[in-house]
């Protein structure tokens, strides 16, 4: 049998593999500062093989276990000569839970468990303080009652705040009578109202709130917060138990927490607080006196009823073991120091960055290390727009900054609307009483979201945090009337369309649409930059097709563009007009005339992209999305497009409703339209050689451009759309007298593509991995349509992630595995690539590492995190590398 119980003590604890997966992040901890001999009060951790065994089934814990913890507490009994239910000095337990990562809405600490009617005396006497006692008592009845009955805190409140009304007993502290009164209330309370009475016993309130704290798990804030997190739900928790600090809340005691480092500036000194008399005595009631230990440090240390330099050493012996910075939580309990908890300082992602450099500069971690040290993720924070402030600034309301960035956009009061407005090319700010999980596809496509409730970890902003958006919640200066769909800010009246800007780095709404700042990418952020530029293995490109997102992708550090969605150049103003004229003429000579219209835009686009890109690889994939998505919708728009075209409303409306398929995703797309109309194809070559023979001129640099075929599954379909690209290619070379060297390649989107990848990359100079439609096609799940079920799937623990975020390594990834490895069988030096929005996910990207691809294509804003990223799987994938080989010679 697995063990079950790991003790610890100053000096000592049992020791496991994978401390925090077995023994969850407190108990870990204590477990480490017990070994480096720190002072911590004694006691074990339930590791959370007891929880798999006991949790899963929901029918108690096993006697197994209950054997086991028996020997625990005769084990903490033995270690602080204190007793459960003891006649004198009886012992008393903290119990917390805690997983290997933070869990929002498990139970909470339990204090002071051991106390009973009897035991609650015996304490008063020891500490020769009833109210303390009996205080100590009633919080534990309210944590238990709370936890194991299901009790709401404020029902006992109400009890006592009419037992007070009725007696006035609290103004006497002293009055063991009214306090015994008061606790009678509670157990009468618990009797009557929940069936259910407070266990006299230790021992019993002790396997109670075990069994509680492991069904906590199972709480809803939990499970949303594992499936936002990607945390499985075998997790499972670990309850730790210690003894109680006694003697917290005299003159000589308190709470406090201390730094190894000065976090704004990295610098390496002792900084934190301290609450003089903030024991459980603060807790219910006594004020504390706040002391900077960076002050009593310079020549006060006399104040801090402990050894401040016992402190101090304790501080930086973790740090160095951590070999990061730290932060602790401790006590003083009547002038004896304790630790109670460490944990690598919490900082903020501009701190964290800054701190990582500083330790590298300091010597005290390598490069790499400080790679690995930053959650590539949390750089976002970093990269996010900031508002430009003037004077005339008209600043609305204020509330919580819930995720970093600024963002400006129209107001729109549903995800509908959001989704409606965005898919115009116009920006929303997606304004809401608060969200549901109904408003995420709102979310995603809105450039901020505004809640008039919540804080900041309420459902909008936990989810926009996620997903990177600019989040300001709790606005409660700004009313919204949903009937008359209206924002009222004082006499201000915004209704749907009007402009606002938020910034969810300082929990401003202002007026209008606010001129916005790029982020300064510079300083320490520029250094660990480089750091991971020289770690890495893998290139990053960026998906980019307006020129805004392509400087943008520069200055984040691209190393080219992984996928130019031509269609998105198609869209505006007089673009958009030639597109349907091409898509409604009736023949080719008339789908010709109109792409001749379209050749000097297509052109013009890439020589702006190829002149920003100055020699850098650009990928530029042809026509992909069905064409009836460039097609009129609704009655007035076919009207406007017969009337500029000269031809009857009738005929658009025929032609628009032939062009209507079941399934366009599956339909005519992709290669698929480029075989059908290779007119297309041609216009679309010209432009790119032609644009690249005018860049090249432009910058000095040649353009090389790459063409991507998209939805490939056969490789016939290559070799007709290549010889297409090729045959104008020898027209563009003839017509111009010189040549311009060109990659032709593919796509991998579709499982036939991967199966025949070896057949298919006889043709191609290159494949990139489409892994949006890869995952739709592979899971047969429509990308537009999974978020309808795919939260269910995670609740229910079905799937860990969402496939279309992170790669489903086990099935999309298997397959990539299987295409990469035919690929290279036929064409060593071929080309792979990802664009799909995995490219940027830093999950994704260790294995894309594992798999050998060669670069990864993101969004402009992943750049950095995907540079991180790239850099954090080329690290460890080596280190793994050097343990086999390590493993082989020994
Ligand atoms: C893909 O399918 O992964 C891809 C990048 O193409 P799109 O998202 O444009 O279909
Ligand atoms: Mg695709």
């Amino acid at each position: 049998m697995p063990k079950r119980i790991f003790t610890f003590r100053r000096g000592a604890a049992d020791r496991t593999a994978d401390a925090a997966e077995a023994l969850g992040l407190k108990g870990a901890n204590l477990a480490l500062l017990a070994s480096l001999d720190l002072p911590v009060p004694p006691g074990f951790t339930i590791a959370t093989s007891a929880w798999r065994e006991a949790g899963a089934k929901g029918e108690g814990l096993p006697p197994t276990l209950r054997g086991d913890i028996r020997d625990g507490i005769e084990w903490l009994e033995g270690v602080t000569g204190r007793r459960f239910d003891g006649d004198e000095r009886p012992l008393l337990l903290a119990v917390r839970t805690s997983a290997r990562a933070q869990m929002p809405g498990v139970a909470e600490t339990v204090l002071d468990l051991g106390l009973n009617d009897r035991t609650v005396d015996v304490l008063a006497a020891e500490l020769s303080d009833a109210a303390f006692a009996y205080r100590s008592y009633r919080r534990f009845i309210e944590s238990y009652a709370g936890l194991v009955l299901g009790a709401d805190p404020s029902d006992f409140e109400e009890i006592a705040d009419r037992e007070q009304e009725e007696k006035g007993w609290e103004t006497e502290p002293g009055d063991v009578a009214g306090w015994r009164a008061l606790i009678g209330r509670f157990h009468a309370f618990v009797e009557e109202e929940l069936g259910s009475v407070v266990p006299q016993t230790p021992l019993e309130q002790f396997m109670d709130v075990v069994e509680a704290s492991f069904r906590s798990w199972r709480n809803p804030v939990a499970m949303a917060h594992r499936h936002l997190h990607g945390i499985p739900e075998s997790a499972g928790l670990a309850v730790t138990a210690h003894a109680m600090i006694f003697n917290e809340r005299n003159a000589k005691s308190g709470t406090g927490r201390a730094f190894s480092r000065d976090l704004r500036s990295g610098i390496s000194r002792v900084t934190g607080e301290f609450g003089l008399g903030t024991g459980a005595g603060a807790a219910i009631g006594v004020m504390p006196r706040r002391l900077d230990l960076a002050d009593l440090a310079n020549g006060r240390a006399g104040e801090f009823p402990a050894d401040l330099a016992e402190l101090t050493a304790h501080v930086r012996r973790l740090e160095a073991h951590v070999g990061d910075a730290v932060e602790v939580d401790f006590m003083v309990g009547d002038g004896e120091l304790f630790l109670m908890q460490s944990r690598v300082a919490r900082r903020s992602a501009g701190e964290a960055v800054r701190i990582a450099v500083e330790l590298v500069g300091e010597g005290m971690i390598g490069e790499e290390e400080a790679i690995l040290r930053i959650d590539p993720a949390s750089l976002d924070e970093l990269l996010h727009p900031t508002i430009e402030r003037g004077p005339d600034l008209v600043v609305l309301g204020r509330g919580m900054p819930a995720s970093p960035g600024a963002a400006s956009g129209e107001i729109v009061f549903s995800a509908e609307r959001a989704q409606a407005v965005s898919a115009e090319g116009r920006a929303v700010i997606l304004v809401r009483s608060e969200t549901t999980p109904e408003d995420i596809h709102g979310m995603h496509v809105a450039e901020g979201v505004l809640t008039i409730r919540g804080g900041t970890t309420s459902h909008a902003a936990v989810v926009a945090r996620g997903i990177g958006k600019p989040c300001v919640t709790g606005v409660g200066s700004l009313r919204l009337n949903t009937e008359t769909q209206t924002l009222h800010a004082g006499a201000r009246v915004l209704k749907a369309g009007d402009r606002i800007t938020i910034d969810g780095s300082s929990g401003e709404v202002i007026d209008g649409a606010v001129k916005l700042m790029r982020p300064a990418l510079t300083g320490d952020f520029a250094t660990l930059m480089e750091f991971a530029d020289r770690a890495r293995r893998m290139g990053v490109r960026t998906n980019a097709e307006t020129p805004h997102e392509a400087r943008s992708a520069r200055a984040f550090g691209a190393e080219g563009i992984g996928l130019c969605r031509t269609e998105h150049m198609f869209f505006e103003g007089e673009r958009i007009r030639a597109m349907r004229e091409m898509i409604l003429a009736p023949d080719e000579a008339g789908r010709r005339e109109a792409l001749a219209k379209l050749l000097p835009y297509q052109r013009s686009d890439f020589v702006e992209l190829f002149e920003i890109m100055a020699g850098l690889p650009v990928m530029i994939r042809l026509l992909d999305p069905p064409l009836h998505e460039f097609l009129p919708k609704g009655e007035s728009e076919i009207a406007e497009t017969a009337a500029m075209l000269e031809i009857g409303a009738e005929l658009v409306a025929q032609r628009v409703a032939a062009l209507s398929e079941f399934n366009p995703m599956l339909g005519h797309r992709g290669c698929r339209l480029a075989i059908s109309y290779p007119e297309i194809v041609e216009v679309q070559a010209r432009a790119i050689f032609e644009a690249a023979i005018e860049a090249g001129d432009a910058t000095g640099k040649a353009v090389v451009p790459e063409i991507m075929v998209p939805l490939v599954g056969l490789r016939k379909e290559l070799d007709f759309v290549k010889a297409r690209i090729d045959h104008v290619h020898r027209l563009v070379t003839a017509e111009r007298g010189r040549s311009v060297d060109y990659l032709v390649g593919t796509m991998i989107e579709l499982p036939r593509a991967v199966v025949r990848a070896d057949t298919i990359a006889e043709v191609a100079d290159f494949f990139s991995f489409g892994t949006n439609d890869l995952t739709q096609m592979v899971f047969g799940i429509s990308r537009d349509d999974a978020a309808n079920f795919l939260s269910t799937y995670m609740r229910q623990g079905i799937v860990e992630r969402d496939p279309f975020t992170t790669v489903d390594v086990d099935g999309v990834g298997e397959l990539i595995a299987i295409a990469v490895e035919k690929a290279r069988r036929t064409k060593p030096d071929i080309s792979l690539g990802v664009c799909g929005e995995q490219g940027g996910d830093p999950a994704s990207i260790a294995f894309f590492e594992q798999t050998g691809l060669d670069y990864v294509s993101c969004s402009p804003f992943r750049v950095p995190i995907a540079r991180l990223a790239a850099a954090q799987s080329a690290i460890r994938a080596n280190r793994a590398l050097k343990g086999r080989s390590r493993r082989q010679d020994s």
